[in-house]
This record gives structure tokens, sequence and C-alpha cells, in this order.
């Protein structure tokens, strides 16, 4: 991900992100970020990829022997964790 003040990459998983608090800081620009899901792109993606869950990765799941239970939760978390994206959290 890209801070969106100075194009700095921080990785998801990096020490900034997973600081306490709401508000992160950029370690290059020192702007003040925050996370946050993607909602239109999650919107856009849920229809296909429930549409893919029921018709292929469900029966998939079951058929290897897991229960085709929890596996939409999985998708859901996938999902936001994917569109997650950084913004601004500069006061305007
Ligand atoms: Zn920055």
């Amino acid at each position: 991900m890209k801070c969106p003040h100075c194009e700095h990459k921080i990785g998801m998983f990096s020490k900034v992100l997973n600081s306490f608090g709401k508000t992160k800081v950029c370690p290059n620009c020192k702007k003040q970020i925050k996370v946050s899901p993607n909602l239109k792109l999650i919107a856009f993606l849920i229809v296909p990829v429930f549409i893919a869950h029921i018709f292929v990765l469900k029966p998939l799941v079951v058929a290897l022997g897991f229960s085709g239970k929890g596996v939409i939760g999985i998708w859901a978390v996938l999902l936001v964790v994917l569109t997650v994206q950084l913004k601004s959290a500069e006061p305007e």
C-alpha cells in the first residue's frame, strides 16, 4: 500500500499499520494516514465472489470433507483485506 501523501510504500503487515490507535503516521513524511477498506470495490466484487463461492468453492470444500459453513466468512475477511487502502487522516 502507498502513503496517500508521498507515495511511500508501506507494507500491510508493517509495524506502522499494526500499531495501536486509529490514525497512523507515515514513516517517510510523518503525515497522518488511516487504513480503510474500499467499500465501492467490495460492493463491486461481492456478487461474483458469492457466485463463485456457491458454484465452485463450496462444493469443492464439501467434496474435500470440510463443512461448507464458515468458508463465506473467510471470503468476507479476504475481500476486506484485499481492498483495504490508505487514506489521508490529516485535518483539512
Ligand atoms: Zn508519506
